[in-house]
């Protein structure tokens, strides 16, 4: 039951339609695939992809990461002292939280094979299946009303709305095309993606709530750092208000809590550093009463099947923010994550149940 091999790849996917935030367009998915094997032969698999504007990495410097300096740390020691392996794992260097992430996840996936048991059971086993929401882009308002319609269509009952560019009336705007197309049954919920300043966002959010706009919550409406801002606009809204790119580690949820400046927490693995500190983190937010989504980066099924898995587990993860792999031109997964519409459901087979990863042109 020791670690016997770490090895990474890259892989490259497109994307069906460009992915637009207020922070980035992609049109292409990296990342990078890492693959642990014991010294029995069982195989783990993670995954990194380099989200430079959020977590600073890139797909060299994760690569880097854990080749020459994670790697070595945990050759050789065994999966029953699980403990062990994650206090070398973050304390090897700081920051780097997809790198870790992909490494972590790895981890877990193994630990779920030696007990022979799914991911999601191996942690809690509290859920078997999760809805998720389907990301509009960021565009014009009619563009975005005919995707919203086209995501309602395919079975998708809640909208993730991205905001944040240009001026608040556009912003409200492009929710109320959105809204008259789609009805009002149809949940909407909005990330800003640190787009607006403290007064705007009031302002913004609190015309949707005087319009009947309806929005479920709004996802870090300022920058991250800004935290009194993040914390103004929880105090002045009646709608609830997401800390995403504010909550990194621990400690950043910590100050969040203390400063009662958020309502919820979105926990992503690229930002937690994996499965480890995320459990961390959703459980002290549940002691300070605070709810929890798991979301992710542009990933392949590989990073959101690990993410799923942690997110059916817990009683406190609520929300569910799974659709990259939908936005991509192609599976690079066998196993893993099973999808029918909206609706994401886990197979039998043990740890993240993934087969099999097609990787690219020996990108080692
Ligand atoms: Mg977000």
């Amino acid at each position: 039951m020791k670690i016997q091999a770490i090895e990474t790849f890259y892989v490259a996917v497109p994307l069906t339609k460009p992915f637009k935030t207020a922070l980035r367009t992609v049109t292409t998915a990296f990342s990078v695939v890492v693959k642990v094997t014991s010294d029995e032969g069982k195989v783990g698999y993670g995954e990194a992809p380099p989200t430079h504007v959020i977590t600073g990495e890139s797909l060299e410097s994760i690569q880097y990461a854990i080749n020459e300096i994670i790697s070595p740390q945990l050759i050789g020691l065994s999966l029953l002292e699980k403990e062990i392996i994650f206090q070398k794992l973050h304390k090897a260097l700081v920051r780097n939280t997809s790198a870790k992430a992909a490494v972590d996840m790895a981890i877990f996936d193994l630990l779920g094979q030696y007990a022979e048991l799914p991911l999601y059971q191996y942690l809690g086993g509290y859920r078997n299946s999760l809805t998720t929401d389907f990301t509009v882009s960021v565009n014009e308002p009619a563009e975005m009303a005919e995707d919203a319609e086209r995501y309602v269509r395919e079975g998708f009952q809640i909208l993730k709305v991205k905001v944040g560019i240009g001026t608040i009336q556009e912003d409200i705007e492009r929710i109320e095309a959105i809204r008259r197309r789609v009805g009002k049954d149809i949940k909407i919920r909005l990330d800003a993606n640190q787009g607006w300043n403290a007064k705007e966002a009031v302002r913004a959010i609190g015309t949707m709530e005087d319009t009947g706009l309806n929005i479920e919550f709004v996802e870090q409406p300022v920058p991250a750092e800004d935290l009194e801002g993040l914390k103004y606009v929880t105090e002045r809204t009646a709608t609830p208000i997401m800390a995403d790119e504010s909550v990194f580690s621990i400690y950043d949820a910590k100050r969040v809590l203390e400063m009662r400046a958020a309502d919820l927490i979105n926990i992503k693995l690229m930002k937690s550093g994996g499965i480890y500190q995320a459990l961390k983190i959703n459980t002290l937010a549940e002691a300070n009463d605070i709810t929890c989504m798991v979301g992710s980066m542009i990933e392949t099924k590989i990073g959101i099947t690990a993410a799923a898995h942690l997110a059916a587990s817990q009683p406190n993860i609520l929300f569910y923010d799974f659709d990259a792999p939908l936005m991509l031109a192609e599976d690079i997964v066998t196993g893993g994550i099973i999808y029918q519409a909206s609706t994401m459901t886990f197979s039998k087979s043990y740890g993240l149940g993934i087969a099999s990863v097609k990787i690219g042109e020996g990108q080692k």
